[in-house]
C-alpha cells in the first residue's frame, strides 16, 4: 500500500471519462488500496483512480459515520431534489463554492469482489457519490459552477500550478 500523488484541475486524466475496469483483478485491489492511504493522509471524504492519474472507473466514498467503500464501474440510476451544497475537492486545493447537485440518488456498482449492489442514498452520501462519479464521467465540480466563478478559479488553479512547478524544480 502506498500514497499517490494527487492530480491537480488541468492534469488530462482529470478531464477525460474514465474506462470501465473489465474485470476486478489483484492489481485493481492494490490500485484501490493505494488510493485509500492516498484519501486518508489528504483526509479526503472520497478519491477517484483519476485523481491519481489512473483512468479507471473506481472511487472511494465517505460514509456520514466516518466509513469508506470503494465503488467500481459505478452509475447514477436515478436522481432527484435540486439541491445547493458546499463543496471541495483535494484536486482544486482550498477552493468551495456552493454546487448545484440532488438530493438523493439511486447508484449501483461493484464491490472489490466484484459483486454488484444497488444503493439509495440522501445528503451527504448522496453528495460524495454525484461527486466522485462526476470525477469519473471526466467532470470536476467546478464545470457546474458560473462561467465567473470557473474563471476566478481556473486563474488561481494557473498560479498554483505554476508554483508547484517551481518548486519541483527547485528540488531538482
Ligand atoms: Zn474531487
Amino acid at each position: 500500500m502506498a500514497v499517490r500523488p494527487i492530480t491537480i484541475i488541468g492534469h488530462k486524466a482529470l478531464h477525460q471519462p474514465t474506462k470501465k475496469v473489465r474485470d476486478v483483478t489483484d492489481e485493481i485491489r492494490t490500485l484501490v488500496d493505494d488510493m485509500f492511504d492516498t484519501m486518508e493522509a489528504a483526509e479526503g471524504v472520497g478519491l477517484a483512480a483519476n485523481q491519481v492519474g489512473v483512468p479507471l472507473r473506481c472511487s472511494w466514498v465517505g460514509r456520514e459515520d466516518g466509513t469508506f467503500f470503494e465503488i467500481i464501474n459505478p452509475e447514477i440510476l436515478e436522481k432527484s431534489g435540486p439541491v445547493t451544497l458546499d463543496e471541495g475537492c483535494l484536486s482544486v486545493p482550498d477552493q468551495f463554492e456552493k454546487t448545484p447537485r440532488f438530493h438523493k440518488v439511486k447508484v449501483k456498482y461493484q464491490d472489490r469482489t466484484g459483486a454488484w449492489h444497488e444503493l439509495e442514498a440522501e445528503g451527504r452520501l448522496a453528495h460524495v457519490l454525484q461527486h466522485e462519479i462526476g470525477h469519473l464521467d471526466g467532470q470536476v465540480f467546478v464545470e457546474l459552477l458560473s462561467n465567473l466563478k470557473r474563471g476566478l478559479i481556473r486563474e488561481k488553479m494557473v498560479k498554483l500550478q505554476k508554483t508547484l512547478k517551481r518548486r519541483e524544480a527547485e528540488r531538482e
